[in-house]
């Protein structure tokens, strides 16, 4: 007998029959005599609904409330899945993150779980009970409900599986595992049947979304099995999915790129002409850093003239606000000449643990681009990835011709 943790995302719940299908499945593996935590996402397109209803009655909702309202989303689908299990006869509870419960900070519409009470899950389990749990969803210690940020649902269900020490937490999706890029965007994608922990953490943070990087962190952390699977396999026909490995296989001969990554979601703003002298860089960044803006990557050119050229990116979604303060605030402080921006860009990275111990990569990657005519804004490196930032209108076919040119296609 093991415990395992499931998690549903959106579509494998998205309609009745889907949630029954769900039910089935769960019952299949409790058949097999295991106890079973079950963490669900909203109906699929659930949270973008009612994001998009809060900003029609509020540009800038409040973010409280905000949390209230679209945690419901999830609160709907635990329901319906226990009415579900129980109409086939099991017994199931269902939980919303503060019944559990999932105790997390107060940054709202993006909390991180500090302490998970198992209590009321184990009295469940002990007595053969299948506990459903809202996903997505926490409680700070004054009792506001809080989000953990798009896609936390992936991250609810690592989290419980770490608090429980379940055997393994399975991500159920709509995809059959985690491909070496986006298989929407490149047919020819090849399924991974492992991936080291490393280079997932590489492709979440750089635009998979196929795990919320939070949740790679926290299996990285807690050491705990995770799997990519597909729900909507019929009976009979599942696959193995694809599982988070710790371990790089020596026996295997590592691929040098492991998947191609993207993201769509970023804006780049450009500082022109500041004065080159030390604390630049602080001036500029020190004031976005603390409106809790992320920045991700930062290039300075060199200095001429005495003054410089600063670019950086950030979220998409934080742009407007992003410029507005560099125009009001930072440019009259450090004598900037001159604010450029443009929310039409996106990163794309080859990401692989092989790159260590094979130059040329980079050169590979950027001659690639150069016969597709695609120019490359920014570069950024680390031991295992390389991103560049392209003209938005570039990215699919930036990402395909890197996945050809690095192997990757299916034969
Ligand atoms: P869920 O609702 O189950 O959480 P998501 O839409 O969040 O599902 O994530 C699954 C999606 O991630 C897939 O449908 C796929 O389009 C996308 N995706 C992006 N990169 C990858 C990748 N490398 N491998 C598999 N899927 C990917
Ligand atoms: N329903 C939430 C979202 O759409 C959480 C999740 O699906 O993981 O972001
Ligand atoms: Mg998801």
């Amino acid at each position: 007998m093991a415990l395992i943790v499931q998690k549903y995302g959106g579509t494998s719940m998205g309609s009745a029959e889907r949630i029954r299908n769900v039910a089935r499945r769960v019952a299949r593996w409790k058949a097999q005599g295991h106890q079973l935590v079950v963490v669900v996402s909203a109906m699929s397109g659930e949270t973008n609904r009612l994001i998009a209803l809060a900003k029609d009655v509020s540009p800038q909702p409040d973010a409280r409330e905000l949390d209230v309202m679209v945690s419901t989303g999830e609160q709907v689908t635990i329901a319906l899945l226990a009415m579900a299990l129980k109409d086939i006869g099991i017994d199931a509870r269902s939980y919303t993150g503060g019944q559990v419960k999932v105790l997390t900070d107060s940054t709202h519409t993006k909390a991180r779980i500090l302490h998970i009470d198992d209590a009321n899950m184990r009295r469940d389990l002990d007595r053969g009970t299948v506990v459903i749990v809202a996903g997505f969803q926490g409680v700070d210690e004054n009792g506001n409900i809080t989000t953990l940020g798009r896609g936390g649902s992936d991250t609810s269900g690592v989290a419980l599986a770490a608090a429980l020490g379940a055997d393994e937490c399975q991500i159920y999706t709509d995809v059959d595992g985690v491909y070496t890029t986006d298989p929407r965007i490149v047919p020819e994608a090849r399924k991974l049947e492992r991936v080291t922990f490393e280079e997932m953490l590489e492709m979440a943070s750089l635009g998979s979304k196929v795990l919320q990087i939070r949740s790679v962190e926290f299996a990285g952390k807690y050491k705990v099995k995770l799997r990519v699977l597909s729900s909507l396999e019929e009976e009979g026909q599942e696959t193995s999915g694809t599982l988070i490995t710790f371990e790089e296989d020596k026996n295997m001969e590592q691929p040098i790129i492991s998947g191609i990554a993207f993201n769509r979601d970023e804006a780049k703003l450009t500082v022109l002409g500041v004065p080159d002298r030390p604390g630049i860089a602080y001036q500029i960044l020190g004031p976005i850093a603390e409106n809790n803006i992320d920045v991700d990557m930062i290039i300075q050119n060199v200095g001429h003239d005495g003054t410089t050229d600063f670019s950086f990116t950030v979220n998409r979604g934080d742009f407007a606000r992003t410029k507005k303060l560099l125009e009001e605030q930072i440019q009259p402080h450090v004598g900037a000449r001159a604010i450029e921006g443009d929310s039409k860009i996106c990163k794309v990275s080859a990401v692989g643990v092989g790159m260590r111990s094979h130059p040329g990569v980079a050169s590979k990657m950027f001659r690639t681009l150069a016969e597709e005519g695609i120019n490359i804004q920014m570069i950024s490196t680390s031991e295992i990835k390389i991103s560049v930032v392209v003209d938005e209108k570039y990215l699919e076919l930036a990402v395909r011709v890197l996945h050809r040119a690095f192997g990757l296609d299916q034969a």
